[in-house]
């Protein structure tokens, strides 16, 4: 399955912790315990700016945690990409490892290692891009149709 449109659209898909970070660039410095609520609320806000104009977001959730693509051997950061349509409030998360499979390698599934408690490896756990699941999360918002398409069109197929 290849999704092209899909691929470079989720590329181009606003990341709340720039938008953020560019705006707190423009404050003055706050007094260090009101850092995080001022962070905070540029967030809300900008968020709430990206649904005004019917913008899907995403956002790093454990934007610190590694992980290691199996294919190219980069490391690269974050547990998973959370996206947001703030039109109907639904979510859609996806692995960082995945989405690097995805826009980096053109592959709609990949696997990574399952740990115990422990951190001891017991095994591969498979990930995989189910195009019903970018479509859920993005109709509605100002995507292009042609992606909605190509999505529509992949649900129909076996990944
Ligand atoms: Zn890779």
């Amino acid at each position: 399955m290849d999704l092209p449109l899909t691929r470079r659209f989720i590329g181009s898909i606003p990341h709340l912790g720039s938008l953020v970070s560019i705006a707190a660039q423009g404050m003055a410095s706050p007094h260090p315990h009101e850092h995080w609520g001022a962070i905070g609320e540029i967030a809300r806000s900008q968020a709430a700016d990206l649904g005004n104009f019917q913008l899907l977001y995403r956002i790093d959730l454990r934007p610190s945690e590694t992980f290691r693509c199996p294919e190219c051997g980069v490391e690269g950061k974050g547990l998973a990409w959370e996206f947001t349509n703030p039109l109907t409030g639904v979510r859609a998360r996806f692995s960082s490892l995945l989405m690097h499979a995805f826009l980096v390698h053109d592959r709609m599934e990949t696997e990574d290692d399952l740990m115990t408690v422990d951190n001891v490896p017991r095994g591969k756990r498979k990930l995989i891009i189910q195009p019903r699941d970018l479509y859920h999360v993005m109709r509605g918002t100002d995507v292009p149709s042609d992606v909605l398409e190509e999505l529509e069109k992949a649900q129909g197929e076996t990944p």
